[in-house]
């Protein structure tokens, strides 16, 4: 079978789940510093502890950087504790809200007022702050145009291209595979945002670790649903 251009079989991959799922509306938060907690509390965790601990900082009121800042550190362990690894994370939201405070007035949102790659750069030099972690922040919190590259982008992308990546992307490379993808899609922020989001919730209906390839609605254009394996090129 001859490929179409990845770009082309991407922009299907939107298509199809968007008209399937809609806008998914993420991320889930009630204000843009409310989504950089979720993606700070949500690494090496489920999404439902993370809301378990944002609850309980709203209960005392603490979705503010400076609020952060200043609560004992006993105290936020305690109340991130649900989110696990808490005794790091609460070191890295105090890294993380002082970082803000400190460069943009305390606002998500001011992220967009310097060079997309500086704050880039500036996120990734706070503790705690990976690149998944980064562009969850840029995107999602910040509306810029990022696309989120996660454990569920590479289980996806390997199985629909057959088993192979196109070239210049090294597997487990951030990077490359977040190049390449930016470049073959040239989305805005909106198309990252819906992407990435329908991406995971793809991921988590269908493309599971044991995939469910009979009931999800990219099996007549994905190779490893179509059992073709390698693709020609
Ligand atoms: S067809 Fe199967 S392998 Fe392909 S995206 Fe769907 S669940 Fe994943």
């Amino acid at each position: 079978m001859l490929r179409a251009s990845i770009r082309k079989e991407l922009l299907m991959v939107h298509s199809i789940l968007f008209s399937r799922c809609g806008d998914p509306g993420w991320w889930p938060g009630d204000t843009p510093f409310e989504v950089a907690v979720g993606a700070v509390l949500t690494q090496n965790t489920s999404w439902d502890n993370v809301e378990r601990a944002i609850h309980n900082l709203k209960m005392k009121d603490l979705i503010s950087p400076d609020r952060i800042v200043e609560t004992p550190d006993e105290e936020l362990v305690r109340l991130i504790r649900p989110a696990g690894f808490f005794n790091q994370k609460s070191v890295y939201l105090k890294e993380f809200s002082r970082f803000l405070s400190d460069r943009f007035s305390g606002r998500v949102e001011n992220l967009g007022s310097v060079p997309l790659e500086r704050a880039r750069e500036e996120l990734l030099s706070v503790k705690g702050i990976g690149k998944e972690t980064a562009d969850s922040i840029l995107c999602y919190g910040a509306s810029l145009p990022v696309l989120v590259i996660d454990a569920y982008t590479w289980r996806f992308l390997e199985r629909f291209l057959g088993g192979s990546f196109p070239e210049g992307v090294r597997k487990g490379d951030y990077d490359s595979l977040q190049s390449f993808l930016m470049g073959e899609l040239s989305g805005d922020a909106l198309f990252y945002n819906r992407f990435h989001a329908l991406l995971v919730l793809l991921s988590k209906d269908h493309c599971r670790k044991t995939p469910a390839c009979g009931s999800c609605p990219l099996s007549a254009i994905c190779s490893f649903g179509m059992g073709v394996g390698n693709r020609t090129k």
